[in-house]
C-alpha cells in the first residue's frame, strides 16, 4: 500500500523552537510503526510554523515573493526531517518542486520510483512550486503523481465537523463525506483544490488527528475506520 501523508508545519514546532528535533522524534517515532508494515510513504510537509504567503502579505511583502519565501519554509523543514529521521535510522529522501540543486533533489516521478525501491520515505517540500497553492494542493498532486491508494491529511483536530469544535461545543462530527458534499459545503479544514483533485483522481482522503498517536496506525494497519472519510461511497476502498 502506497500512502500520501499532508503534516502541517506547525506540528514540527514547540515553543521553543520553530523547528523542534524532539518534534520531529517523535513524528519519526509515529511513521516507523508503520513503515515497518511495509507501507510505501510520501510526506509533503507545510511551512505554516515558518512562514505563510497571507501573513507575509498582510505585513507588506509583494504576494508572489511572499507565496516563494512559505515554499522555501517547506523545504527547510524537509530538510529537518531528513536529517532527524536519518538519526532515527528511517530511511528518507527529500524533494523540492523549486530546483535546489546543492540541497535537495528536483522532483520527478523517477527519482521517486528510486527512492521507493530503495525503501526510503519521500519527503516532498516546496509544495506545488507556484505561488498563490497550499501545501494541501500540493499533497493531492503528489498523491495522484505517486498513485497512492489513499490521502491523509493528518492535522489538529480528529476529522471534519460541521462547525468549529472548539467554538460550538454542538458542532457535528462526521464520518463520511461525498467529495461533491464537502466541497458544496466548503469546509474549511481542507483546501477545495485538493479535494476536487482527489475526486477527479478518485483517491480516497482521510482527515484525522495526527497528535492521536494510534490514528494512522489503526487506519492503515488494523484496518478500523478513523477521522473523516472523504470519498465518494462510505466503503473505504483498501477496507
Ligand atoms: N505555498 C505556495 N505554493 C504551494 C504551496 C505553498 O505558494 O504550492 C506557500 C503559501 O504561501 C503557504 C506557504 O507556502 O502559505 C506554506 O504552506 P502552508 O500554508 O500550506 O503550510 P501549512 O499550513 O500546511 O504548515
Amino acid at each position: 500500500m502506497r500512502v500520501l501523508i499532508k503534516i502541517t508545519g506547525e506540528a514540527i514546532s514547540s515553543e521553543n523552537y520553530p523547528i523542534d528535533y524532539n518534534k520531529i522524534k517523535w513524528l519519526a517515532n509515529l511513521i516507523r510503526k508503520i513503515y515497518e508494515h511495509k507501507i510505501e510513504i510520501g510526506i509533503v510537509i507545510g511551512g505554516g510554523n515558518l512562514f505563510r504567503g497571507k501573513d507575509l502579505i498582510r505585513n507588506g511583502f509583494k504576494d508572489y515573493k511572499a507565496h516563494y519565501i512559505g515554499m522555501l519554509a517547506t523545504t527547510m523543514n524537509g530538510l529537518a526531517i531528513e536529517e532527524v529521521f536519518s538519526s532515527c535510522n528511517l530511511p528518507s529522501k527529500i524533494f523540492s518542486a523549486i530546483d535546489i540543486p546543492r540541497l535537495v533533489s528536483y522532483f520527478s516521478y523517477q527519482e521517486y520510483q528510486k527512492a521507493i525501491k530503495d525503501e526510503q520515505i519521500a519527503i516532498f517540500t516546496a509544495g506545488t512550486g507556484n505561488p498563490y497553492f497550499t501545501t494541501d494542493s500540493a499533497a493531492a498532486l503528489r498523491a495522484a503523481e505517486t498513485n497512492s491508494d489513499i490521502f491523509i491529511k493528518a492535522t489538529k483536530v480528529d476529522g471534519v465537523y460541521s462547525d468549529d469544535p472548539k467554538k460550538n461545543p454542538n458542532a457535528k462530527k462526521f464520518d463520511f463525506l461525498t467529495y461533491d458534499q464537502f466541497l458544496k459545503e466548503k469546509f474549511e479544514i481542507m483546501d477545495l483544490t485538493a479535494i476536487d483533485i482527489c475526486k477527479q483522481t478518485k483517491i480516497p482522503v482521510v482527515v484525522l488527528d495526527l497528535f492521536d498517536e494510534k490514528s494512522i496506525y489503526s487506519l492503515l494497519i488494523e484496518k478500523k475506520r478513523v477521522g473523516t472519510l472523504i470519498y465518494q461511497e462510505d466503503i473505504c476502498p483498501w477496507h
